[in-house]
Formats: structure tokens, C-alpha cells, sequence
């Protein structure tokens, strides 16, 4: 096996190419720091994938008295926003409002409310409904988001898919976002800004000499190994994180992660508005029914222990299961299993606050610094996408205090790739893409811009028919597009393409993802063969 040394010292070295690792890439190498970011599968293979993608307050934190992580993120929702319009967008959420609808035994609200109202036995109240979404409206500085409403379900398209016991439904806003192009757009600007990003490239060992950490990865495939050294090393591993504690790094810390599953469905449309529901069930659980890509509903998520990061996550048929009766509580016309088109699962690495389940465990990020015995590492715990641009400006701050101060915080003004163009812009650059590249229609022009913005153009290049594109692998999918994926977004097999870089597996047949598979193994053998 070939053992490469890697002369350069860098000041971060960050393990785990998931949201995290990716967004502390990005803010490190804009303030000038040399970074090295390696991903043992696919960026964003892992939980950044794997989301409800919103861009959320989290509404029902405040029952947790999250109050800092609330306004927190509420406050993010808009910076985001305007940093990526294209792939992210603002939502409403419909509340349907039902006396019998409870909290959660171990929220604190619950037990106060326990207390003072023990004839509630345990149920919602209306007016605390109202008061927590008058918080959320007002806790996190709304410019861009219109704030809530009270609707009547009675005959009006929010209440016709709907159970028609629901009468009144309160609406709010949050935001919806790719995730797994969000982790590609923030590792793509890192890179651009200098930083080195090596995808299917684990970490093996890393271990102190003095002031430096010595670093070893291994190349998928290849097998190759390479040392490299750094100034300081972030834990970014996500799922991850505890073990790469215990055997990678071997260092003694008492923090614990606590592996929490979420499962979705994915059902063909349910309804025919583009409106979110935030149902409420009889556990004190809640769970989201979105419009995904078009032609379908997304519906989750549940909260499931998870024993060990290296089980692959999988939607249970149990959880299946949890998933349409909670959702045929609401809908009118009951789901059953053959509704369902796709299941998608992801684990949750929450800091171990010692709640007792997993719904009440923390969502708050924790970052703590291990500098015993030499060079630091910083090791990251829990977070949400929502948080994670200020979760790496706090990862900076850890990393100033041990590196010395290099740059001031940045990222909260600065577009991601393709995303400088205004929030409410979309259409307009739908518009100019189709008059310069007359051949595209309104589905496919409007896919490359929610994917790409201001960027989609570069996709296309000087196409000047339809033919020009290249091979068409289906769904719109055409080879100009994967040439791009490949080369400017770190995509190498077709799961990359059709799960992460888009959601086009979806719609594409198991023969074309197979053909699509093929044609990039040969390009990418191709380009080996080339460089040797
Ligand atoms: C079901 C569910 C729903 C969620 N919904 C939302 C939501 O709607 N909104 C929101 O804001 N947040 C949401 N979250 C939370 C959010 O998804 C996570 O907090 C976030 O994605 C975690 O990112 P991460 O970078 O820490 O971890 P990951 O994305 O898991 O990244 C860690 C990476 O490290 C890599 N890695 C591990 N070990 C090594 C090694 N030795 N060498 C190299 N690489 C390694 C892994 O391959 C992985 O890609 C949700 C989470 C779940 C599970």
C-alpha cells in the first residue's frame, strides 16, 4: 500500500464533510486559515442529508424553555435566507388546533402546567398555542417572514384534505432548504477560499507530537494512506463524534453523544396547495406533512434510540407505521403503506444532557476543547442546520483562543455559489434562463435555478439546442449537468447525483441509475487513466 507523506502543516484539520465540518470549512478559510477537511463516504451522506430541511426555530423547543436556541435560530432563518435563495425558500405552516391534543409528559410546560391546571390532564390549551407562536414571531427579529394567523379549516383548501373534526388552525412561517446542497454549496465556497476538501478520505489515526496533531487517512477504493499535519483538529464526525473520541483521537473526555434516529416517508401528493401542516398527536409528539419536489408529500419524523453510528439508519417498519396513523389522525382520506414512494433515515448526534428520552434530549449545539497534553482538538456535538453558520462563527472563537485571532466573523452577509440574487428573485432568473437557452422548459429551467441560481447558465454552458446538452440520462438529467456535478461539486457516483445533489431518484428507474452509474465510473477511470 502506498504511504504518501503530506508536507504542508495546516492550521485546522477537520474530520466529517457533513453540514458542520463543511460550514467550519468555509468561515475558517475566509478568515485566511489554512483548512483540510476530510469526508470518509460522500459530503453529506450522513444526517446532513437526512433533515426535515427547514430552516426552523423549532417550535416546540420553547416547551423546553430553549429560549437561547430559539431566538437563536429564528434569527438565522432570514440571514440564511438571503444567503441562498435558491435553495431555500419560506414556508407556511398550518397548525390544526384540537382540544384533545397533549404535551409531552416531561416538558417543563407540561409539569407547570401540570401544577396549575391539573384539569388539562396533560392537553394543549388554545391560548398557549397562540402565546408560543406570538414568542416565536417575535423572539427572532422578522423582516422577511410574514408572522401568524388564525384560519378557519371550514371549506377553505388548508381544511380540505383535512379530517373535517378540524375547525380552526393557526398558521405560521418558517423555511425549507436542500440540505445536502447546502453542505456541497458551503464546501465548494471553502475550497474556493483555498481550503482542501477530500471526499472518501477517512481518518484513521490522529495523534499529538507536541504542538502539532499527525493525522492519517485512508483513500476509499485506492487504499491509499497519507499523513498529514495540523495546528489544531476539529471533530465534525457527526454520528461519529464519540468514537472518533475513543479510537481515532484517544483522548479521556467525559462528554457522551446520544444517537437519536428520525425516519421519513415520502407519499405521492396529498394535496394540491403548497402549505405545510404541523400535526399535533395524542403522545405530546408532533410531526410535518410538506410539499416535496413537486409531486409529492414528505412526512416525519419520528425519535428512536440508535445504538451504534456504523448501523446504517433505515425507516422501521414500526416507524412506518407510527408515521401514517399519526398522519391519518388529520387526513381525511387515510395513507396506507402503498402510498409510500420512499423512506429516509438519519441520526441525530445530540450532546448527552442526561434527558430521559429522546424527544427531550437537547437540540442545542456543544463544543468543547481538549488541549491536555498538546495540540487542540475541538470536538462538536448535536446542532441543527439551522444553527450551523453561527455554531462554526463559535468554532472560529474556540479556534482563535488556542491559534491566535485570525479575521472577524463573515459569513452572515456573504452568498453561498449561485445564491447572489434577491430572496423574492427566483422567477425573474427562471425567466432569463429560459430566453437565453430557448430549448429549456418552464420544469426543467426552474429546476436548474432552485438547484444552481445564478449558476445554472454555467451548467448549460454554450449549449444552443437541446442536443448540445449531451447525453440525457433521464428526468431532465443531462451529461453537461453531471460534467458539472463531477468536476465543480465532488460527485462521483450516481447516488450522489440522484439522492444528494438532487432528488431526481425519485423519478428516475433503477435501469437509469444504473446507466448513469456506469457512464461516471468510465468518465471517472478515464480521468485516472488520463493523470497517470
Ligand atoms: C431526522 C432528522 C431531522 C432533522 N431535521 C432538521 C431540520 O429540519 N432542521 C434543522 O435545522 N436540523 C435538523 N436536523 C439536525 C441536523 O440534520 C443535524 O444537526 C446536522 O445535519 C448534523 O450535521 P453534522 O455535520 O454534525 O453531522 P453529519 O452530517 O452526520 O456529518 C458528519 C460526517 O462525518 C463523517 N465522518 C465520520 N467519521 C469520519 C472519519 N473517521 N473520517 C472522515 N469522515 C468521517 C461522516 O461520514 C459524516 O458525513 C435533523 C436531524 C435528523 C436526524
Amino acid at each position: 500500500m502506498n504511504q504518501t507523506p503530506d508536507s504542508q502543516t495546516a492550521d485546522l484539520f477537520i474530520i466529517g464533510g457533513g453540514i458542520n465540518g463543511c460550514g467550519i470549512a468555509r468561515d475558517a478559510a475566509g478568515r485566511g486559515l489554512s483548512v483540510v477537511l476530510a469526508e470518509m463516504n460522500d459530503l453529506a451522506s450522513a444526517t446532513s442529508s437526512a433533515s426535515t430541511k427547514m430552516f426552523h426555530g423549532g417550535l416546540r423547543y420553547l416547551e423546553y424553555f430553549e429560549f437561547r436556541l430559539v431566538r437563536e435560530a429564528l434569527i438565522e432563518r432570514e440571514v440564511l435566507l438571503r444567503a441562498m435563495p435558491h435553495i431555500s425558500w419560506p414556508m407556511r405552516f398550518v397548525l390544526p388546533y384540537h382540544k384533545d391534543m397533549r404535551f409531552e409528559a416531561e416538558t417543563p410546560t407540561s409539569k407547570l402546567l401540570s401544577f396549575v391546571m391539573p384539569w388539562m390532564k396533560g392537553r394543549r390549551p388554545a391560548w398557549l398555542i397562540r402565546l408560543g407562536l406570538f414568542m416565536y414571531d417575535n423572539l427572532g427579529g422578522r423582516k422577511i417572514l410574514p408572522g401568524t394567523t388564525t384560519l378557519s379549516l371550514n371549506g377553505t383548501r388548508e381544511g380540505a384534505p383535512l379530517n373535517p373534526k378540524f375547525l380552526k388552525a393557526y398558521e405560521y412561517s418558517d423555511c425549507w432548504v436542500e440540505d445536502s446542497r447546502l453542505v456541497v454549496l458551503n464546501a465548494r465556497d471553502a475550497a474556493a477560499r483555498g481550503a482542501r476538501i477530500m471526499t472518501r478520505t477517512e481518518v484513521i489515526a490522529a495523534e499529538r507530537e507536541g504542538d502539532l496533531w499527525r493525522i492519517e487517512t485512508r483513500r476509499h477504493g485506492s487504499g491509499e494512506t497519507q499523513i498529514h499535519r495540523a495546528r489544531m483538529l476539529i471533530n465534525a464526525g457527526g454520528p461519529w463524534v464519540g468514537e472518533i473520541i475513543r479510537n481515532t483521537v484517544r483522548i479521556n473526555s467525559p462528554e457522551g453523544v446520544r444517537l437519536v434516529r428520525g425516519s421519513h416517508i415520502v407519499t405521492r401528493r396529498l394535496y394540491d396547495h403548497d402549505k405545510c401542516y404541523f400535526f399535533q398527536g395524542t403522545d405530546g409528539r408532533i410531526i410535518f406533512a410538506i410539499p416535496y419536489e413537486g409531486d409529492f408529500t414528505l412526512i416525519g419524523t419520528t425519535d428512536a434510540e440508535h445504538g451504534d453510528p456504523d448501523t446504517r439508519p433505515v425507516c422501521t417498519p414500526e416507524e412506518r407505521r407510527y408515521l401514517i396513523d399519526f398522519a391519518n389522525q388529520y387526513f381525511a382520506r387515510s395513507i396506507t403503506d402503498a402510498d409510500i414512494v420512499w423512506t429516509y433515515s438519519g441520526v441525530r448526534p445530540l450532546y448527552d444532557d442526561g434527558a430521559s428520552s429522546a424527544t427531550a434530549a437537547t437540540r442545542d449545539y456543544t463544543l468543547k476543547v481538549n488541549a491536555e497534553g498538546g495540540a487542540p482538538v475541538l470536538n462538536v456535538f448535536g446542532g441543527k442546520i439551522t444553527t450551523y453558520r453561527r455554531l462554526a462563527e463559535s468554532a472560529l472563537e474556540k479556534v482563535a483562543a488556542h491559534l491566535g485571532p485570525h479575521g472577524q466573523p463573515w459569513t452572515a452577509g456573504v452568498p453561498l455559489p449561485g445564491g447572489d440574487f434577491p430572496v423574492d428573485g427566483v422567477a425573474d432568473l427562471v425567466a432569463g434562463l429560459k430566453a437565453r437557452f430557448g430549448f429549456l422548459d418552464d420544469v426543467h429551467a426552474r429546476r436548474l435555478v432552485r438547484a444552481y441560481g445564478t449558476e445554472a447558465a454555467l451548467v448549460l454552458g454554450d449549449a444552443a439546442t437541446a442536443a448540445d446538452l449531451g447525453q440525457d440520462f433521464g428526468a431532465s438529467l443531462t451529461e453537461a449537468e453531471v460534467i458539472w456535478l463531477m468536476d465543480s461539486e465532488f460527485a462521483r457516483t450516481a447516488e450522489d447525483v440522484v439522492w444528494r445533489r438532487s432528488k431526481l431518484g425519485l423519478r428516475l428507474t433503477p435501469a437509469q441509475v444504473e446507466t448513469l452509474d456506469e457512464w461516471m465510473a468510465a468518465r471517472c477511470r478515464s480521468a485516472s487513466t488520463a493523470a497517470e
